[in-house]
C-alpha cells in the first residue's frame, strides 16, 4: 500500500546508515576535482590525517571505496596466507558474516561459540591460543560493537589475554558501526588492523571503509601469501605518500569525510562519546518501563549507539516495525538471523539530538500499543526524566 508523501522528517532509527547532517551532506555537494590535481593532494592528506585522529593513530590509514565488508576482505587477504587459522568469536550476526568471507577466502575460521547476550569472554581467547602452543592461528579477529545485539566488547581485556599467553596472533577488530561514537584507540590498545566503515558513526554516506594499521600488521602483509589485487596495502600506501590513490577515490564522500571530522573535533571527541552513551541510557530507562528486555545481559558492555529490544514471546517484531514505518514514518533495525522477528533495534547514532531521540521512543511506545504488545506505557516519560536530569 502506498502513501501520500508524508510532511516532516523521516525518523531513520536503524543502527546505520544513520541520519547525515545537513553540513556533511552541502560538504558532498560540489564539483569534483582532478584526482591527480594539487588540490586533491591537499584533500587526501587532510582526510589521512584527519582519521589517524579519529583512530588514534600514528600509524598509516587506508581508505577503500568500498563499504565495510569490503575493508573485512581487505584485511584477511593482506595479512594472511591460504589454510591459516584465524580465531573469531560468535558475538552476532556480523561476526558470522566475516567468519564467512574468511571460508571463501580458503582460511581456516574457528568460532568461539556465543548466545547473542554477552560480550566476547578474553578468558576464552586466552585458553584457546594457549592450547595453540605451534603459534599456528594467525589472527584473532573480532567484533567491537556488534550491531545485530547492541553489545560492545572490551578490546583492551582482549589485547590483554593474547598478551597473556604470549601469542603472536594478529589482533583485528571491526569497529565498523562503532568508531566515531564510542571511545577506540588504536595504537594505545595494540590492535593490528582496525577496521571501520563511513555509514554509522561517522554520519556520513556509505561507500568509505577505514583500516588503521600497525608496523606488525605491515610486517605480516610482506609474506602473507593470499592473493591480493585492488586491496593490496603496498600501492594504496606508496601513492598515500603524496595524497593520492592508484585508482579514482571516492572524492566527494573525501569532502563530506573533511566535514565529518571537523564535527566531531569541534564538539570534541570525549563529548561526543558521552552524547551516545547518554541517549543509550535514556532508550534503555524507556525499555524497562515498557517492562520489555534488552538483549544484552551485561550491564556493563550495553553499545552507545545501537538498543536491541526483545519481544514477548508470540509478539512479532517486525509487525511492530511495519506499523511504526507506517504510522508514524519511523524507521526501526530489523532483527538479524537468528534474532529475526524476535529483537527489534533502535539505533541512536548519527544526526540526532534529545528531541530525536523523544520522537523516536514515542513512535515506538505509540506502535507498541497499536501492535497490541503487552507493555506499560510511560517509557518516553522516563527517557525525558532522565534526559532532563542529565542535561
Ligand atoms: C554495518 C556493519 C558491517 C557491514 O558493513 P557494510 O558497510 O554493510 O558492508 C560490518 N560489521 C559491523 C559491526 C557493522 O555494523
Amino acid at each position: 500500500m502506498s502513501k501520500r508523501h508524508p510532511a516532516g522528517r523521516h525518523f531513520l532509527q536503524i543502527p546505520g546508515p544513520s541520519p547525515i547532517p545537513d553540513r556533511i551532506l552541502r560538504a558532498t555537494n560540489r564539483q569534483v576535482i582532478d584526482h591527480r590535481g594539487p588540490e586533491f593532494a591537499t584533500l587526501g592528506l587532510t582526510v589521512l590525517a584527519g582519521m589517524q585522529r579519529i583512530f588514534q593513530t600514528r600509524h598509516p590509514i587506508i581508505i577503500y571505496p568500498s563499504s565495510g565488508t569490503g575493508a573485512w576482505e581487505a584485511a584477511l587477504v593482506n595479512t594472511c596466507s591460504p589454510g591459516d587459522r584465524v580465531l573469531m568469536v560468535e558475538t552476532g550476526h556480523f561476526a558470522i558474516l566475516w567468519k564467512k568471507i574468511a571460508e571463501r577466502l580458503g582460511l581456516l575460521p574457528e568460532f568461539i561459540p556465543g548466545d547473542w547476550r554477552h560480550a566476547i569472554d578474553p578468558a576464552q581467547i586466552a585458553q584457546h591460543l594457549a592450547a595453540d602452543s605451534a603459534h599456528t592461528i594467525r589472527a584473532v579477529a573480532c567484533v567491537h560493537n556488534e550491531t545485530a545485539t547492541g553489545i560492545t566488547s572490551d578490546i583492551q581485556a582482549i589485547r590483554a589475554a593474547i598478551d597473556s599467553v604470549g601469542h603472536p596472533a594478529l589482533l583485528m577488530v571491526d569497529t565498523i558501526s562503532g568508531l566515531g561514537a564510542m571511545p577506540y584507540q588504536h595504537d594505545a590498545w595494540g590492535v593490528d588492523v582496525s577496521i571501520a566503515g563511513s555509514q554509522k558513526g561517522l554520519m556520513m554516506p556509505s561507500g568509505l571503509s577505514f583500516h588503521a594499521l600497525s608496523p606488525k600488521a605491515l610486517e605480516a602483509s610482506k609474506s602473507a601469501r593470499l592473493p591480493r589485487g585492488y586491496w593490496a596495502w603496498d600501492e594504496i600506501l606508496a601513492a598515500n605518500v603524496r595524497g593520492f590513490w592508484p585508482s579514482t577515490p571516492s572524492t566527494n564522500l573525501f569532502f563530506g569525510l573533511v566535514e565529518a571530522i571537523q564535527m566531531l573535533e569541534e564538539e570534541g571527541l570525549e563529548q561526543v562519546f558521552a552524547r551516545h552513551a547518554r541517549h543509550a541510557a535514556a532508550t534503555r530507562a524507556a525499555v524497562a518501563r515498557w517492562h520489555l528486555e534488552v538483549l544484552c545481559q551485561d550491564p556493563a558492555c550495553h553499545s552507545p549507539v545501537v538498543t536491541a529490544v526483545l519481544m514477548p514471546e508470540a509478539h512479532d517484531a517486525d509487525r511492530l516495525r511495519e506499523i511504526a514505518l507506517e504510522h508514524f514514518d519511523l524507521s526501526l533495525g530489523m532483527g538479524l538471523s537468528k534474532m529475526a522477528g524476535r529483537v527489534f533495534r533502535i539505533g541512536h547514532l548519527g544526526d540526532i539530538n534529545d528531541l530525536t531521540l523523544i520522537g523516536a521512543l514515542a513512535g515506538v511506545e505509540m506502535a507498541l500499543g497499536l501492535a497490541g504488545v503487552p507493555h506499560e506505557r510511560g517509557g518516553v516519560q522516563v527517557a525525558m526524566d532522565y534526559l532532563r536530569e542529565t542535561a
